[in-house]
């Protein structure tokens, strides 16, 4: 499967360059005193979170970030050249977390743009000309240079959505999120299409927000079936969720419910958030067996269903409507401390 949303990498930053030991020796100047100058400092590991990464598939190929060392002082008084930092891209939502068995929570970067001085490169050692003294006038003496930090971690992606897509294979998520969004999802007549998250945004009667498509659901994807269960993760932190149930399905309301097991199952509160509940494809059923179905679906889920059809557009607005009243007018994602999670402000420095 060619998705990821946990992934385990190896970081370090940069050790400090030496200092140097030299002293000046200049023709007509009798005694040319100590000018080693210091070493550079190392490069620090710094994360940023970016706009418009949705996996952490990129870190199946790279998993090893080194920053580079500061480079060692000189003669006459230079300071050797600092190690550039290396900056980590990771998506909005990606957590970072301790490679213990706890996996305790070291930073979470739910904003675009924010950034994390993850591990700080050693300073560069003192060149002997600081050494210099009024009883010893010609050290030898110099630093070698701080060590580098390094680490194991594990990142972990949680999207920041506002809307949650679930529903079995097949129910039309990918055509809905294509269909109310900028989104472009793979669509398919077969199941687990979608093997990675999609996101979209929703520019809806003034208010924006965001939709995360995740890869279906079957039975038991809570203990490990499917693919699906890898993404619940995702929804963990949506304000509301799509319930979309095929009209074509065998039964409804069965297809509902496996669904609501799953989201059970796997438990952090999902079957606690609100819920609109969509009843697609009706493009293929007369108003009759459209009205018996949406009752049947009522029925099971306790809740008003919307009928739509995703590929032809009908309904669409009515449950965009439903979802911006559930997110509110802010449209922002649930942020770590609405979690009722304590904030966590991690910091080596
Ligand atoms: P997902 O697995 O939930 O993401 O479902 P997809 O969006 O990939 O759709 C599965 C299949 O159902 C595709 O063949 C779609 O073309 C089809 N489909 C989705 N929505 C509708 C709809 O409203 N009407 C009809 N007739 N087909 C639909
Ligand atoms: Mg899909």
């Amino acid at each position: 499967m060619h998705f990821l949303d946990q992934a385990k990498i190896f970081v370090r930053s940069g050790a400090g360059g030496p200092g140097a030991v030299s002293f000046r020796r200049e023709k007509f100047i009798e005694y040319g005193g100590p000018d080693g100058g210091d070493g550079g400092k190392g490069g620090d590991i710094v994360f940023e979170a970016v706009a418009g990464l949705n996996t952490l598939i990129d870190f199946r190929y790279t998993q090893h970030f080194r920053a580079p060392r500061g480079k060692g002082g000189a003669g006459s008084n230079r300071t050797g050249a600092g190690g550039k930092d290396l900056v980590v891209k990771v998506p909005v939502g990606t957590q970072i977390l301790a490679d213990d068995e706890a996996r305790t929570l070291l930073a979470d970067l739910t904003g675009v743009g924010e950034t994390l001085v993850f591990l700080k490169g050693g300073d560069g050692g003192r060149g002997n000309a600081s050494y210099k003294t009024s009883t010893n006038r010609a050290p030898r003496q110099h630093g070698t240079g701080w060590p580098s930090e390094e680490a194991w971690v594990w990142l972990r992606l949680k999207l920041l959505a506002d809307a949650g897509l679930v529903g079995l294979p097949n129910a039309g998520k990918s055509t809905f999120i294509n269909a109310v969004t900028n989104a472009r999802a793979k669509v398919g007549a077969y199941a687990f299409t979608t093997t990675r998250p999609q996101l979209g945004v929703v520019r809806h009667k003034g208010g924006e927000f965001v939709v995360a498509d995740i890869p279906g659901l079957i039975e038991g994807a809570a203990e490990g079936a499917g693919i699906g269960d890898r993404f619940l993760g995702h929804i963990e932190r949506c304000r509301v969720l799509l319930h979309l149930v095929d009209a074509n399905d065998e039964d409804v309301a069965t297809s509902y419910r496996v669904v609501r097991d799953e989201l059970e199952a796997y438990g952090a509160g999902l079957t606690e958030k609100p819920v609109v509940v969509a009843l697609n494809k009706i493009d293929t059923l007369d108003d009759e067996l459209i009205a018996a179905l949406s009752a049947e679906l009522e029925e099971a889920s306790g809740a008003a269903v919307i009928p739509i059809s995703a590929a032809a557009g009908t309904g669409l607005d009515w449950a965009l409507d439903k979802l911006l009243e559930a997110i509110g007018p802010h449209g922002a994602a649930v942020s770590a401390d609405d979690e009722g999670e304590d904030a966590i402000i991690w910091s080596p420095l």
